[in-house]
């Protein structure tokens, strides 16, 4: 049956049998189940399944009803389960109620959103995804790198990050506009505090500038002053020149000065008139 790609569902079939290869041989060796995320037409299903129990998460109806035939048995033995949803809605705290490695050709219109919540869920053990490689770079650039953002702070301080492979445009159906790149994130825990990511959003949210620059915007300037002189951090570096460990260490004095500061002041402070 011809399918036809939709767009607004980032539909670019991966058709190059050496990637799909790339990305089996990557897989962790673990117990657990695969989450794969858009399984479109099932070619990187069919190889999942090989080796691995799959639970499906796929937007497409129409997607839906194909892979239902084409994977009755599987779907019969319960070796795959296919959910037919938008797994952004379907995505609580956790993506499973068991742990889980996510394996996905990745709608590219949610790839970050996805990667982000896949970081943060405590049930998810390995990340290995394709993304447009742009991302993927933000994701795995090392501190001193242009590319080093507030992304690469997130998946470093999950786990081991890094690039599998790049992806040619060609090796999709539709080829998409962009090159591509398979990211392997090997977690070693999960991100709980969004108030990190807020903070990291603060600190990158001008890159070229200056960190203590970015963080005096947010913050009140004397008490960040103060944390970088007792951290010994130079007064003109960049947010992409601070190690991930550098981040955390001012995050966490920053919330124990800030704490202490909401807490120097009584909560019904008597108003005059
Ligand atoms: N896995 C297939 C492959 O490798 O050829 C298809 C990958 S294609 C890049 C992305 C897939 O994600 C499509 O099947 C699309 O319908 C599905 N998708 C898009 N948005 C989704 C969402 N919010 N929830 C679940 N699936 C989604």
């Amino acid at each position: 049956m011809q399918v036809r790609a939709k767009k607004k569902f980032g539909q670019n079939f991966l058709k190059d049998r050496s990637v799909l290869e790339k990305i089996i041989q990557s897989m962790p060796k673990s117990d657990n189940v695969v989450a794969e995320i858009g399984p479109g037409l099932g070619d990187l299903t069919q190889e999942l399944l090989k080796i691995k129990d799959v639970i499906a998460f796929e937007i497409d109806t129409s997607l839906c009803h194909l892979l239902r035939k084409k994977f009755a048995k599987e779907i019969e033995s319960k070796r795959l389960q296919l959910i037919c949803t938008d797994v952004i809605e379907h995505w609580k705290q956790n993506l499973l109620d068991r742990r889980y490695d996510l394996v996905a050709n990745l709608p590219y219109y949610v790839a970050t959103n996805i990667v982000i919540k896949a970081l943060m869920d405590e049930n998810c053990d390995t990340i290995l995804v394709m993304l447009q490689k742009e991302v993927a770079k933000k994701f795995s650039a090392q501190e001193g790198e242009r590319e080093f953002s507030a992304l690469s702070v997130l998946a470093r301080s999950a786990g081991d990050v890094r690039i599998v492979c790049s992806v040619k445009p060609e090796a999709f159906t539709p080829p998409p506009k962009v090159d591509s790149a398979v990211l392997l994130i090997k977690k070693q825990k999960s991100l709980s505090d969004p108030e990190f990511m807020e903070f990291l959003k603060r600190a990158f949210s001008q890159p070229r500038k200056r960190l203590l620059k970015n963080l005096s915007t947010h913050y009140p300037k004397e008490i960040v002053e103060e944390i970088f002189s007792t951290l010994g951090i130079a007064s003109n570096i960049r947010p992409h020149e601070a190690s991930t460990s550098i981040y955390h260490q001012i995050y966490a004095q920053l919330k124990e000065k800030i704490d202490a500061a909401t807490k120097a002041i009584p909560a019904s402070a008597p108003t005059t008139k």
